[in-house]
């Protein structure tokens, strides 16, 4: 029985839960000056002249030649180099390192052994933050955070929701409907990929559900899927009051809605619904690009992903769907730059770690529609700003990300080349001498 004395004891104990500090904190050194460097800050078109940059704390502190620090102040030698925002990359799936069979039936605790390895591959590869689109891997940006395994900053959305016979639902056809006696799980939802949810309150539990497990923002399937089992590209998925039942509750949060969306009329119902951001958003029109810009809301793209074979293990019905996608990305990348659309930049890599290593070639591939210096800008400043939209959700509010700047997280690469001259520096880590994220140098080769 509740006595009274149980349950204060419990509140008492739930209060001291929410007070126990966060495990030891990484060691930062206090300040690190970096000197004779031209700064790319991810706002600008060109490079400055040469400077140096002072990093105290996890942050920085001034960006001038004058510059300067205590003699027992670590110093870098830029030598000349450029001094760079840490990349971003808006679209990732830490947590699928599989073939979609494999990653379905295996154990949850393989699954985060491999994620965790690709953390730490994805911040040696440059990329000091990313936004992940569905995965159960919020215990693990948590344990990045606190420093007991390498990897980039990592914003979330946990599972992304989305309806019965929609993207994510992955029950085979032989079991029952959840409401007629089957499983009330899909494999996808126990490792938090997805949650299915129809109906107005089903998606409003299932929003707030995410909030619970700690998401900085809500993803929800708003179109068809090119990889998805039963849903055609050409459907929009979710009412309009579905959609808005899960936007309402992200602002509500204070943060905001993503939806996954390639075809125009899915894009369409995402942006009349609310949403923020959408990705992919690949067969777009010229009416809905306009409609884009004037509500403001981003267009989270990827080019990689239709530039390499289809991903292993998937059928005849998704590779054609991925090629429908792929024919539409062109046009809609040339509308979104005349009309002037604000571009995120992401990767969607899902899979092996043999693709997930082609990461770079996100910035390389982008050449065709835009110059190396918006290319850069997207994978850092406008990155960036989109973090912003998670508001007090975002785990980070000591300044903001993707910029060189005061106030800033000294999120830094150092690239042995000039990428405004000659993008293809940033092919390779080989070329970046230092990846800092938060004043600590994971990599330094200038010693
Ligand atoms: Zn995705």
């Amino acid at each position: 029985m509740l006595t009274k004395r149980t349950f204060l004891s419990g509140l008492m104990s739930s209060a001291a839960l929410a007070t126990i500090p966060a495990t030891a904190k990484a060691a930062t050194p206090d300040a690190t000056l970096i000197t004779n460097v031209r700064v790319f800050d991810g706002k600008s078109d060109g490079l400055s002249g040469l400077t140096n940059v002072l990093v105290e704390g996890e942050l920085i502190k001034e960006i001038s030649p004058a510059a300067d620090a205590a003699p027992d102040v670590p110093r870098i030698d830029g030598g000349g180099r450029t001094l760079m925002p840490g990349l971003i990359d808006n679209h990732v799936h830490l947590q699928w390192n599989q073939g979609p069979m494999e990653f379905m039936t295996a154990r949850s605790d393989y699954v985060a052994a491999l994620a965790l390895r690709e953390c730490e591959a994805t911040l040696m590869r440059g990329f000091t933050g990313v936004r992940d689109t569905g995965g159960g891997i919020l215990g693990i940006a948590r344990a990045i955070d606190e420093g007991i395994y390498p990897g980039p900053r990592i914003q979330a959305c946990n599972a992304s929701i989305g309806m019965t016979a929609g993207h994510g639902d992955y029950r085979p056809r032989s079991v029952l409907p959840r409401a007629f006696g089957g499983p009330g799980i899909t494999e996808l939802e126990a490792k938090m990929i997805t949650i299915i949810a129809d109906g107005v309150d089903e998606v409003l539990a299932a929003t707030r559900e995410q909030f619970r497990q700690g998401a900085h923002f809500i993803k929800v399937f708003s179109g068809g899927a090119v990889s998805g089992l039963y849903d055609p590209l050409d459907i929009n998925e979710y009412s309009p009051d579905e959609l808005k039942a899960a936007v309402d509750e992200a602002k509500r949060w204070n943060t905001y809605a993503a939806s996954h969306a390639y075809m125009d009329s899915s894009v369409r119902s995402a942006i009349d619904a609310g949403f923020a951001c959408i990705e992919h958003c690949n067969l777009m029109t010229p009416d809905s690009m306009e409609l884009a810009v004037e509500k403001g809301v981003w267009l989270s793209t990827q080019v990689g992903f239709f530039m390499t074979p289809i991903p292993e293990g998937f059928n005849e019905y998704q590779a054609a769907r991925q090629k429908m996608a792929r024919d539409g990305l062109d046009a809609m990348l040339r509308l979104a730059k005349e009309y002037g659309a604000k571009i995120a930049l992401g990767t969607d890599f899902v899979g092996s770690s043999e693709t997930k290593a082609t990461q770079l070639n996100e910035l390389t591939l982008r050449t065709p529609w835009f110059s190396n210096a918006e290319i850069l800008r997207q994978a850092t400043g406008d990155n960036g700003q989109l973090w912003q939209l998670a508001g007090p959700r975002s785990p980070y509010q000591k300044g903001p990300v993707g910029v060189i700047e005061p106030g800033a997280y000294a999120d830094i690469l150092l690239v042995n080349g000039d990428p405004i001259a000659d993008l293809s520096v940033m092919g390779s880590a080989e070329n970046f001498d230092v990846i800092m994220k938060g004043g600590k140098a994971y990599k330094n080769t200038i010693l």
